[in-house]
């Protein structure tokens, strides 16, 4: 492909801690739509930074599906770019410069609170989804001398201290979205362990290779107000944001294993050829009125978001069923 928008650039950044199954195919299609009906630069970038959970054959696996289903990248691990590295685990100098950023702003402080006191907080309110129950800001205001203190003893995370005024955006797909802070609370930055935060890494990663254009799963719709707030504090341009609805099983749980192995490699030894995969999946979201083959490259000119639903769409034993029809 032939990018020729500069104004244009998007991700797919997967995390190599499972096997691509169909959600993440869906994921992947539409955000490569997105960028390609509007020729602009798709990048691949490899969110490794939970290192004991990523896996390195895992990485290689997802490119390798990502090929199969006709899906290519501009830039990415494999084939460099204007902004290497694409692999998070050799990007962390970037993360410990923005936190650098943030800590001489005051934004940030050590937490001393382990996993088990903030789910004791019985008093806590529950926050958004992805991240648990919203933190009561135990640690806000320790004093410096008290800080210094609980340091001797036990080695602190870092906290980003969230602001007062609700955190507004427009999402592509659902629409306007209004979250109040003190839902979140305080989020981690950086983790006891060493660890940087999927918050600050996935921010810093966008920032700094540009991408004007996220389109993600809708499970991390409640990452977006913390990660507007870091843009905002680093001075950065906030780019568009769209979450596409997840996959459910007739349970109404999030397509799992145990509704059937789903992945692309279970798909493939079945038979079902990329095309029908990727035509199947448009049809799913409204691209196109029939679940026949139809490749990634086909489907560019039936690119509309607003023909995606917000809802979660339940994946039935019928709707699998035209998978494997010919
Ligand atoms: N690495 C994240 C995941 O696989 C996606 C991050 C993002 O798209 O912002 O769930």
């Amino acid at each position: 492909m032939n990018p020729t928008n500069p104004k244009l650039r998007g991700r797919f950044a997967p995390t190599p801690s499972g096997e691509m199954h169909i959600g993440n195919a869906w994921t992947a299609l539409l955000a490569w739509l997105q960028i390609r009906s509007g020729h602009g630069s798709f990048i691949l970038r490899m969110e490794d930074i939970d290192k004991p959970r990523s896996k390195p054959h895992l990485a290689r696996q997802i490119l390798d599906d990502l090929r199969w289903l006709g899906i290519d990248w501009d830039e990415g691990p494999d084939v460099g770019g204007p902004y290497a590295p694409y692999t998070q685990s050799e990007r962390l100098q970037h993360y410990e410069d923005a936190l650098g950023k943030l800590q001489k702003q005051g934004a940030l402080y050590t937490c001393f609170c382990s996993r088990a006191d903030l789910l004791s907080a019985a008093s806590a309110p529950h926050g958004l989804a992805a991240e648990g129950p919203a933190y009561p800001g135990t640690c806000r205001n320790l004093s410096p001398e008290e800080r210094a203190a609980k340091a001797k003893m036990k080695q602190p995370s870092i906290r980003y201290r969230v602001g007062e005024v609700p955190v507004a955006f427009i999402d592509g797909v659902s629409g306007r979205h209004s979250f109040d802070p003190a839902a979140t609370g305080d989020f981690i930055v950086k983790r006891a362990d060493g660890m940087f935060s999927y918050q600050l890494a996935v921010v810093v990663d966008d920032a700094m290779m540009q991408v004007t254009h996220v389109l993600r799963g809708a499970d991390l719709l409640d990452s977006t107000p913390r990660q507007i707030q870091l843009y905002q504090a680093l001075g950065w341009e906030i780019p568009a944001f769209a979450h596409v609805p997840l996959f459910m099983g007739t349970d109404g749980k999030r397509l799992a294993k145990r509704h059937g192995n789903t992945s692309l490699a279970a798909l493939r030894e079945q038979g079902v050829s990329p095309a029908k995969l990727t035509g199947w999946l448009a049809w799913i979201g409204g691209l196109v009125p029939t679940p026949g083959p139809a490749a990634p490259q086909e489907l560019i000119g039936r690119f509309d978001l607003s023909l995606i639903p917000a809802e979660p769409i339940v994946i039935t034993e019928d709707l699998l069923a035209r998978l494997y029809e010919s």
